[in-house]
């Protein structure tokens, strides 16, 4: 975008790009018991290391590739976040912080670097719907033109309080990634498969997917 800058001279033009995903559960029939969820995921896990080499990467959102973004984040919280939620946050921010990947760190931040905000909302599904949404997010992607460009991403993960009883670390992690950048995968082991399985754990596609939108990070 070199032409964009010497054409306005010292002004600056911001572009943000913006991506909003939810998060749904069915709402028939109730969830599975805990027994046979953790049976199912240690044959899954043994399996999917045995070709961890060759594993797919999560999707990334088409907004965030190519990007040149830190791996650093500020994050903040709206008012009128309850401490369940905002526990259920902070446990999602240091999973992803565990990586090494990306470092998410409480504070407001600024302009021009990363950040992540965290909210609630309150949305009815109807009943006849067959699933309920539990949380929405994604990055917005904002490139500053001037005699430098940046580009910054200021991402969103929000929980539906509508369902508080339904929520978990694995659809706040799921919202999280999605603020990060991550997309939908169709690997029921991925915390970014789109419909909840309680899985609180990022699986290795969801790590080489992060990688993908935060390369810095690779040593
Ligand atoms: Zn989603």
């Amino acid at each position: 975008m070199r032409w964009l800058s010497r054409l306005l001279g010292l002004g600056i033009i911001i572009m943000g790009l913006w991506t909003w995903r939810d998060t749904i559960l069915p709402q028939l029939p109730t969830p599975a018991t805990p027994t046979t969820t953790s049976a199912s995921q240690s044959s899954t896990s043994s399996s999917s290391a045995a070709s961890a080499s060759n594993t797919p990467a999560t999707p990334t959102e088409s907004i965030v590739s190519g990007m040149p973004l830190a791996n650093t984040y500020a994050y903040h919280f709206d008012n009128g976040v309850p401490a369940r939620e905002q526990a259920l946050f902070k446990q999602a921010v240091a999973a992803y912080n565990h990586t090494g990947i990306v470092t998410l760190t409480a504070g407001a931040g600024g302009a021009t670097q990363n950040m992540v905000t965290f909210g609630v909302y309150h949305k009815q599904m109807a009943t006849n719907n067959g699933t309920f949404e539990l949380g929405h997010g994604g990055p917005q992607i904002i490139r500053r033109y001037g005699l430098t460009t940046t580009t910054v991403n200021h991402g969103s993960a929000q929980l539906n309080l509508t369902y508080a009883s339904e929520l978990s670390l694995s659809v706040a992690m799921h919202e999280l990634g999605h603020a990060l950048g991550l997309d939908h995968s169709t690997a029921v082991t991925s915390v970014m498969y789109p419909v909840d399985q309680g899985v609180t754990t990022l699986s290795a596609a969801d790590l080489a997917g992060l990688r993908a939108i935060y390369p810095a990070a690779q040593h």
